[in-house]
């Protein structure tokens, strides 16, 4: 993954190491942007401030106003995945307001309501990206919060090309969790669902998960969750879902063998990938959207006598992000959001990592 561009930044009064202050005095421009960031590796976040760079030409800026708040970020504090620079301004389903457009930019106007999800930018000439499949650019493309800050501030600017107009049916604390949580899990669906009533399983019943109920049973599915929490069945089935199976009832997963067709894998926890693998029917896909640190065990028996598939899949390029809105927007298609103050972005983060948002947080500007 690239890291193109960039930004300039100075700390508030002794917020910082000496490394920054000393830059400071170069960076009195009054048009600072103000953030939460996280200054190293699994730091909680705190007040910062930066000087962007320059609009570009083909750039815009929102004032923010939604944050949605998805594992990837509390990932990206800790360095989970090694890639994550510092200070890190995290935030990747960001809503806002335009307030500024650049030069060349001709699709989007001052006081448009627009959003941003993880790709910032992709290299726009490789054939995936020709084919609208810039999350697997082959140059890589350039992450919202990879190298550059994100939707935790009161401003961000970015690209327009990569900027998603909203549907005025979808509400903005609605909107946000879509960007990543509902393109995540709306791709698959599109990519292995070949026909209608198959039967599709969905393991985890989180931010993605409750997603992913919702879509598959507005594209014709028969819907099994997979859970570990006996309490979120109720819930579970009012998003649409026909079957419920608690993981450690033994009985009611051995009678669930081999029947799923397409199993969209969403914990951020590596689970038994044997289990997973023997509820798939022949032909089936058990699809990893979830992004464990950990790997996975794989039985070759199971993969080759079943004739079965393991995938993994990462949000979207630009035509399906504006597609999964649209169909969001037309089957009312909305996460359970609960709201908190940006200024609450750590305690957010604890409950999150704690497994008990229900089902997805999502920040709003004080
Ligand atoms: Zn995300
Ligand atoms: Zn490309």
């Amino acid at each position: 993954m690239s890291t193109r561009g960039g930004t300039r930044e100075t700390a508030r009064k002794g917020s910082l190491p000496n490394a920054f202050s000393k830059r400071k005095k170069n960076l009195m421009s009054e048009n600072r942007f103000q953030a939460y960031a996280s200054l190293q590796p699994g730091a909680r976040l705190q007040p910062w401030e930066y000087e962007p760079e320059p609009l570009g030409k083909a750039e815009i800026e929102i004032r923010v106003t939604h944050n949605g708040l998805c594992h990837t970020d509390i990932h990206m504090r800790d360095n989970d995945w090694g890639i994550s620079t510092y200070p890190l301004v995290a935030g990747h389903e960001v809503v806002g307001i335009v307030t500024q457009t650049g030069a060349d930019v001709v699709t989007l106007a001052v006081g448009d309501r627009v959003g941003f999800g993880w790709i910032r930018d992709a290299c726009r000439q490789c054939d995936h990206c020709l084919q609208g499949e810039e999350n697997t650019c082959r140059e890589g493309y350039t992450g919202l919060i990879l190298g550059h800050h994100g939707g935790f501030a009161d401003k961000l600017r970015a690209p327009a090309d990569f900027a998603y107009k909203l549907p005025d049916a979808l509400d903005s604390s609605s909107a946000a969790p879509l960007l990543c949580a509902g393109i995540t899990v709306y791709m698959p669906l599109r990519t292995y669902m070949t026909r209608p009533a198959m039967k599709v399983g969905v393991m985890g019943i989180g931010g993605l998960g409750h997603l992913a109920v919702k879509y598959a049973k507005a594209m014709g599915a028969e819907v099994t969750v997979f859970s570990t929490s006996p309490d979120k069945e109720a819930e579970t089935k009012a998003f649409g879902a026909h079957h419920f199976h608690i993981w450690e009832n033994t009985e009611a997963m051995k009678k669930a063998r081999s029947s799923q067709d397409l199993i969209i894998h969403t914990s951020p926890e590596a689970t038994n990938s044997e289990t997973a693998l023997n509820l798939l029917a022949n032909n089936g896909t058990l699809c990893l959207v979830g992004l464990p640190t950990g790997s996975i065990d794989i039985s070759v028996t199971a993969l080759v006598f079943g004739q079965k598939t393991v995938a993994g899949s990462l949000v979207g390029g630009r035509g399906f992000m504006r597609e999964m809105l649209d169909f969001s927007a037309v089957h009312k298609i909305t996460p359970m959001v609960e709201t908190m103050p940006l200024s609450q972005v750590n305690e957010a983060m604890d409950k999150v990592a704690a497994n008990k948002a229900r089902y997805r947080i999502v920040l709003t500007a004080e």
